[in-house]
């Protein structure tokens, strides 16, 4: 019989948590847990001042004077810069901009630049898909490039490497299953073979320590609007090393990322540093809700966070695997704490119907075709009696088998 800690112990381990304070800074529903903070972050009670505030004052108030009296134009790189500190990377590499869909089509574009005469991308078939579409958006942009798979063209990363590979993009952390990579040593393996690499960051920022620069990554994307919980739809960052940056070109050269924007010049030349690799004009209102958010994130300690995403996921482990057996459920995320991600994957037959019912509980995760429930664990809200109560209700709705009821198997458009 499989021993798990009680209600006493779950308590204190919430009391002993240092990152216990942040809750308070974030909108959670009373009776709700929510794990779904890898889709989108809750809000930050702080977003909505910084929200009224450039709404009002500097939209309504001091209107077009805003770009520089409020500093709006400069936001990008000044956020960048504090998403910066949480991924490792040293000032100046990285800059909000876009989408994370946009900026693997930078990146992706500025790596194989940097690589000439190679012309093939490498990447593993279980990414999440956007970043697939966009490798082969840009394989179709460049004569004689092929995008290869690991899981279709090859069994590994390893094996597929060759002297015709120009950049590897690799997702950090699998959206699905939640298999954390090595930073370190994929980027070595990738670089004695003469390769870039991209990392895409989605479900790595915010969730868990890691160091660009001292891994030698050469790009990297993510988004905000996840684990960092800088609202819907916020825009996404990207990081250049440094080494790269004099001579990193991207394709889609827009006005922000000019030399001189407001000299309006017939011809393109673009701006020394991370500021070439913006586009267009950046949704400010998304920014400042971002901004808020960031406000925490920067008294927040990585490795404080890191101890307690494990423990988190360690605990629903546990409980899962102590009430839960026999129904139905299979454990999809590593155990191995150097292979884990923020978030545990359940594998069940009916998963969908299954975390329909846990939502009408108020247990907020979701589900991906065909069999996975997934769980997020953000550790600035979530508390260990939250995960206690999670397994709690997964345990009734699998043991009553509510979850055969009918309105459990309608589908919406997002799920
Ligand atoms: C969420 C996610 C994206 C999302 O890309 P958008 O352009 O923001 O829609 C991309 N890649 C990964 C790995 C993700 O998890």
């Amino acid at each position: 019989m499989a021993t798990f800690p009680d209600a006493a112990a779950i308590a204190a381990m919430d009391a002993q948590d240092p990152l216990r304070r942040f809750r308070d800074h974030f909108v959670l529903n009373e009776g709700e847990v929510y794990l779904d903070g890898n889709s989108l972050g809750v809000a930050p009670r702080a977003a909505y001042a910084e929200l009224d505030l450039a709404a009002r004052q500097e939209w309504g108030g001091d209107q077009i004077r805003s770009w520089n009296k409020a500093g709006w134009f400069d936001l990008p790189l000044a956020l960048g810069h504090r998403i910066g500190r949480l991924i490792g990377a040293a000032p100046g590499q990285t800059i909000v901009a876009d989408t994370t869909s946009i900026n693997i089509y930078k990146a992706l574009h500025a790596a194989i630049g940097l690589r000439p005469g190679r012309t093939t991308i490498l990447a593993e078939a279980g990414s999440f898909p956007t970043d697939l579409y966009m490798a082969q958006g840009v394989v179709s942009t460049i004569p004689g490039a092929v995008l290869k798979l690991e899981g279709v063209d090859g069994p590994s990363i390893e094996q597929l490497l060759d002297d015709n590979v120009a950049v590897v993009l690799l997702n950090h952390v699998n959206y699905r299953t939640g298999l954390l990579h090595d930073m370190a040593a994929m980027t070595a393996k990738i670089h004695a073979a003469g390769a870039l690499v991209v990392w895409d960051l989605c479900h790595t920022a915010g969730a868990l320590e890691v160091t660009l620069d001292a891994a030698r990554a050469d790009f990297a994307v993510g988004c905000s609007y996840k684990y960092l919980n800088g609202g819907p739809g916020a825009p996404a960052f990207i990081y250049v090393a440094e080494r790269h940056l004099p001579h990193a070109r991207q394709p889609l050269s827009g006005w922000w990322g000019h030399a001189r924007p407001f000299a309006f010049e017939t011809g393109y030349e673009g701006a020394e540093g991370i500021r070439r690799f913006q586009c267009g004009t950046q949704p400010i209102l998304s920014l400042r809700a971002m901004k808020a958010s960031l406000d925490l994130w920067d008294e927040v300690d990585m490795a404080e966070l890191r101890t307690k995403s494990l423990a988190l996921t360690d605990l629903f482990i546990q409980l899962v695997e102590g009430r839960c057996t026999g129904l139905g459920l299979t454990l999809d995320t590593p155990r191995t704490h150097p292979l884990r991600g923020s978030q545990i994957a359940l594998r069940h037959e009916n998963a969908y119907a299954v975390m329909q019912a846990l939502i009408e509980r108020g247990v907020i995760g979701d589900f991906r075709a065909p069999d996975t429930l997934r769980f997020g664990f953000t550790p600035l809200y979530i508390g260990f009696a939250d995960v206690a109560r999670a397994v709690a209700v997964l345990e009734d709705i699998l043991r009553t088998e509510t979850w055969k009821e009918a309105r459990f198997a309608v589908r919406g458009a997002v799920t």
